[in-house]
């Protein structure tokens, strides 16, 4: 039998440019099912960060990574803006890419099943494969799926730069594109796509509703019977305290004390007291709303004054950093802000902490819950998205849960939930069940990846 053939169409992958989620999924999500028998392939704009790499390159054994190149376009510092906001010309850079995606499989004489189309900067592929490539027998048998992410991030652009798409006007229709005067590129994708997924089965269902929709309620309600949400996995090839080489000290379930041996160099490493016993509160995140920044902020005082040590490390809106850099300056002992992508290697925080924290607003999938369970580390989280596919509530009556979350989006009740973990944190013997039983969690892409190819071959069908 040949081989299914996908192609993912994606604006970041790691290891070679990351923003987000997105870029650890197209990173490990095609590896995954080249391990079961797929060909797959993964196609991406070649970045100033990736300048060495040529035309191609590949991961996991054998997948290949087609670069489009274009150095006005793509050789730039950030992959979509500077401080002074989103650059000028995505639309022009986006829909390049997709055409070149189309191009490109035609000049590699590749015939993809699918093109698994990521997020806005790729909702282009399956309005052009339906309209400027539609008699094209090349593309006869190609099929599309377009994931969504996030669906507040739609691509919207103004009016006026319909033409750089290269289509009809007539596309500029409330039925396609348009999105209250705009240009909206998310919209169209949905669309055109044969079929439209999500990243976790909650999120699925919470992206038909107008409060989660974020306008897209309505086009997504006419196409529900092509909507599917399919939880994301994680990579233990990379996200493994077994194998992490930015660990002070491995560890796995059987040695798990040794995760504190690498919290004691993280409080040295970071300034703050070395001491075991104390519980550390960890947080990776974009710092924007929808992680939760407004109702973290508002508590972060009642949880510093707390016998606690706090570690977080993020990047984003400006009102965030000088709070937070207020914040750590008046509680300096038990504080350590990182105001960057990566300055202290997330996995030292996620391998250091006790506690995660995760209180987003909304949350596609999210994967530091899955990142933090396999380091041994317990996420106190909203009860929203992938969240609450992932995380079961512990009950401190009969032990079982996997960590702590919270219902309403307020202040008051992050911090109840923050505070009912520190207090199964002070049970010794309870906290050390949790730990061994989170780390022996398996969100590996193993199962999902099969639901991607049944999902593949019902689109086929
Ligand atoms: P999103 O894609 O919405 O930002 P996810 O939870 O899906 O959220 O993925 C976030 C990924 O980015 C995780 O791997 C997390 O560890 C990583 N991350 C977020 N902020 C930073 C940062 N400042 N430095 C390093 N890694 C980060």
């Amino acid at each position: 039998m040949e081989k299914l053939k996908v192609l993912f169409a994606s604006s970041e992958v790691v290891p070679f440019a990351k923003t987000g989620g997105l870029a650890d999924i197209v990173g490990s999500l095609p590896v995954a099912l080249e391990a079961m028998g797929v060909d797959a392939r993964v196609i991406m704009p070649k970045y100033r960060s990736m300048k060495d790499n040529g035309k191609e390159t590949k991961i996991g054994k054998d997948v290949k990574v087609y670069l489009v190149e274009h150095d006005d376009y793509f050789n730039r510092k950030d992959l979509y803006g500077d401080k002074y906001g989103d650059y000028a010309d995505n639309l022009d850079r986006f829909a390049f890419f997709s055409r070149q995606v189309l191009e490109r499989c035609i000049k590699e004489n590749f015939k993809p099943d699918i093109i698994h189309c990521s997020d806005w900067h790729t909702a282009l592929i399956p309005v052009y494969l339906n309209t400027i490539y539609k008699y094209d027998p090349f593309f006869e048998n190609t099929r599309t799926l377009f994931t969504i992410h996030n669906i507040a991030y739609q691509g919207l652009f103004s009016k006026d730069d319909f033409p750089k798409m290269g289509l009809d006007w007539a596309l500029f229709h409330i039925h396609y594109f348009e999105f209250y005067g705009k240009i909206n590129l998310m919209k169209a994708g949905i669309v055109y796509a044969d079929a439209v997924s999500t990243v976790s089965p909650t999120y699925a269902r919470e992206i038909l509703t107008k409060e989660y929709g974020c306008g897209l309620e309505g086009v997504l309600q006419a196409k529900s019977e092509a909507v599917y949400g399919i939880l994301n996995g994680i990579d233990y090839g990379v996200w493994n305290p077994a194998t992490d080489t930015k660990l002070v000290k491995k560890y796995s379930v059987d040695n798990y004390d040794n995760k504190y041996i690498n919290k004691e160099a993280l409080q040295k490493d970071l300034g703050l007291k070395v001491d075991c016993d104390i519980p550390m509160i960890g947080i990776i995140s974009r710092l924007a709303d929808q992680k939760g920044m407004d109702i973290l902020t508002k508590i972060l005082n009642d949880i510093l004054t707390m016998k606690v040590q706090f570690v977080l490390l993020g990047t984003g809106e400006h009102k965030y950093h000088v709070l937070l850099e207020k914040m750590a300056n008046a509680h300096s002992k038990n504080t350590s802000i990182n105001l960057k992508f990566n300055i202290v290697p997330a996995e030292k925080i996620y391998a250091s902490s006790d506690i995660f924290l995760i209180p987003s607003r909304y949350e596609p999938c999210g994967l530091s819950q899955m990142i933090s369970f396999k380091y041994g580390t317990i996420p106190v989280a909203r009860r929203t998205g992938g969240l609450k596919d992932t995380i079961e509530e512990y009950d401190p009556g009969s032990g079982k849960g996997t960590g702590f979350t919270f219902e309403e989006y307020k202040p008051e009740a992050l911090l109840a939930a923050i505070k009912k973990a520190l207090s199964v944190y002070q049970h010794r013997s309870a906290w050390r069940e949790l730990v061994k039983r989170v780390m022996e969690l398996d969100f590996s892409w193993q199962v999902s990846a099969k639901e991607y190819i049944r999902l593949y071959n019902r689109i086929r069908s």
